[in-house]
């Protein structure tokens, strides 16, 4: 009885307190890759758990859901949301937009009723003109304050290439029932490496300030324009809790930046609130704060919403945070019987603005461009030669030997840069190539090169290549001699810089150190792990002068492999790898992929290793002819988890 009297009594002071304050629900997409749509291209099949029409329909819920209690919703993005599915490929790459036509993820964005956003590092990816013809189509503020046209003496004097910040003015009514102007304050950030990772198209053009300089100087600026609330739309990941310059994952710090009440971060692909960042200074899970400030950040695709719902409190200075969380909600669910579908319907006007440009991109992947003999599948992709890489190397060293004919640079031994994309991880047991033998089409090419990368080729010696495989090598755990079981590769290693050399051979000891750390960081100089390192057939001489067909993320800078940078570049063709494959492809006619014999681990007699596929890769196990990989069981996350004896 006393319990229950003494609850009641609780109840009704939260419901006073509760009704003293207001809420502001900020509902924001980040990192949609131009999903627009529940499918997936690849697999040309429904994927009810993505895309922004069903992440619009929930927004909308939640939207709705936040106005029952008197309070405001916005739904807003966090940037990388024109390149990513083959959708945006299509049109950024292959299509082009005529003048006056707007992009179809803002087109869609238009019709969710977006309230801003922000830029990300992928939204560059078609050049600085592409963006902002899209941009052009944008019936909300855009706002990044660090992407720079021309650089002042102070972050506050830059000339940027789009505003960096808006004020949005709303109305809301406070505890007395008076309605009061809302003005909130949004300000976009992006990585800095940005500038590298998209040298071709910004050099010369456009710069990338740091995050937590600028936030710390317009931020100021926002307030002294009137911003009550301010929301930082930062196009960044979760990393170090110190600033250091230039750092890409800066969310922590940009928390501690005086007068940011919330943030919106993104870039990683991964989840926040979520367990993986558990114990981390300042980090609460439980809250979805950092030091006290609500963030969201919600993976990828539009299968998740961040949701910052702020408490506002209105006194004689007008409108202020008074508290708040964050949290993240899932667009897909668990249907009946087991599938995913939409945890809302999707968005009626998002589907309708999607409809013509869905039956475009589908009639696009469906061109022919030749046939394969055998399945391509990225299953094993991590652990021993792949033969979709194979095929890419193949079309890059021809194309590049082609194309350096004629030069002084003609006659030198071209090798050839490959990393998986497509290798699970982040991306899930899903998120691997899986194409069956048979007719190859457009679908299958962007598969098998998922980004939109440009040709490049490097002039390098025969230490800076060993260099670069010591690089890539650094994605394996370090495992001791007759260790049972141990795990084999670091999840913080991305398989993009998996970089495979193909055109040599060589060997990786697992025994020995990293010489670098999964962000391209140099441990330690003299760790060596490539051991037996040969072209054509010979030790690989350290002086000895070869060309490096690669691509232009790796080519100025991205993933820091030594040797890599502008001066060493002979070649910076206007074809994207993908189109160089296309090409090749169509040349052939027919294709029978197999794994070259290009990297082997060194043997390591009673030693046996533990990684994870997808439960697809069984089925390609006999194929890939290898007895030393079996099955051990079922691993995290869906996945199936394989034995390597080494
Ligand atoms: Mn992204
Ligand atoms: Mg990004």
């Amino acid at each position: 009885m006393d319990g229950r009297g003494t609850g009641e009594k609780d109840a009704g002071a939260l419901a006073q307190a509760a009704a003293l304050r207001r809420r502001l629900r900020v509902i924001a997409t980040t990192d949609l890759h131009s999903a627009l749509l529940p499918f997936d291209y690849f697999a040309a099949q429904p994927a009810p758990g993505i895309g922004l029409a069903r992440a619009a329909g929930l927004a909308t819920r939640l939207a709705a859901a936040a106005g029952l209690d008197g309070g405001l919703a916005l739904l807003v993005d966090n940037g990388d949301f024109l390149q990513g599915a083959p959708l945006g490929d299509f049109v950024g790459l292959d299509r082009g937009l005529a003048a006056d036509e707007a992009h179809p993820m803002i087109a869609a964005m238009n019709a969710a009723g977006y309230a801003a956003a922000t830029l990300g590092n992928h939204d560059f990816d078609y050049g600085l003109d592409f963006l902002l013809a899209a941009l052009a189509g944008a019936r909300f503020p855009v706002v990044s304050a660090n992407a720079v046209l021309a650089p002042g003496a102070s972050p506050r004097a830059d000339r940027t290439l789009v505003p960096p910040w808006t004020i949005l003015e709303r109305r809301l009514h406070d505890a007395a029932g008076v309605e009061r102007p809302l003005r909130i304050g949004l300000i976009g950030l992006l990585p800095p490496q940005t500038a590298v990772w998209n040298a071709k198209h910004l050099d010369g053009r456009l710069t990338v300030r740091d995050m937590v300089e600028t936030a710390a100087a317009r931020v100021p600026e926002l307030r002294e324009a009137g911003a009550e609330v301010v929301i930082a739309l930062a196009h960044t990941g979760i990393g170090p809790g110190r600033a250091v310059p230039g750092m890409e994952n800066a969310a922590i710090p940009l928390a501690r930046v005086p007068g940011i009440d919330a943030i919106v971060a993104g870039h990683s692909h991964l989840l926040f609130p979520s367990a993986g960042f558990a114990g981390r200074a300042g980090v609460s899970g439980r809250r979805g704060t950092i030091f006290g400030r609500p963030v969201a950040m919600a993976g990828a695709w539009g299968a998740h919403l961040g949701v910052l719902d702020l408490d506002l409190a209105h006194g004689p200075g007008g409108w202020r945070v008074a508290g708040g969380r964050g949290a993240v909600r899932a667009v897909g669910r668990r249907g009946p019987g087991g599938g995913q579908q939409g945890a809302a319907p999707a968005s009626p006007a998002v589907l309708a603005a999607a409809e013509a440009w869905h039956a475009e991109t589908l009639a696009y992947l469906g061109r022919a461009v030749g046939r394969t003999l055998r399945p391509i599948s990225s299953h094993f992709a991590l652990v021993a030669p792949d033969p979709g890489m194979a095929l890419i190397a193949a079309a890059q060293t021809a194309h590049v030997a082609a194309r350096l004919r004629g030069t002084a640079h003609a006659g030198l031994p071209v090798l050839a840069a490959v990393a998986p994309f497509k290798a699970g991880g982040r991306g899930g047991p899903g998120f691997y190539t899986d194409i069956p033998a048979g007719p190859l089409t457009m679908r299958d090419v962007a598969d098998l090169y998922l980004y939109p990368n440009h040709i490049r080729a490097l002039r390098l010696t025969g230490a800076e290549v060993l260099d670069w495989l010591e690089r890539g090598a650094a994605q394996f755990a370090r495992v001791a001699p007759g260790a049972q079981d141990a795990p084999l590769i670091d999840p913080a290693f991305p398989s993009h810089n998996f970089d495979v050399m193909h055109g040599m051979t060589y060997a990786i000891d697992l025994s020995a150190p990293a010489r670098h750390g999964p962000e391209g960081e140099l441990l330690d100089p003299a760790a060596s792990r490539i051991t037996d390192a040969r072209l054509g057939g010979r030790p690989l001489d350290p002086r000895a002068e070869v060309i490096v067909a690669t691509n232009d993320y790796r080519a100025a800078g991205g993933g820091r492999f030594l040797g890599a940078g502008a001066a060493r570049v002979v070649l910076d063709g206007a074809e994207t790898n993908r189109a160089v494959l296309a090409a090749w492809l169509a040349a052939q006619g027919t294709v029978d992929p197999r794994a070259a014999e290009v990297w082997r681990f060194r043997p390591m007699p009673g030693t046996t290793v533990l990684f994870d596929s997808a439960p697809a890769a069984a089925r390609h196990l006999p194929a890939l002819g290898r007895g030393d990989i079996t099955v051990a069981g079922p691993g995290p996350g869906g996945f199936l988890r394989f034995r390597l004896a080494l």
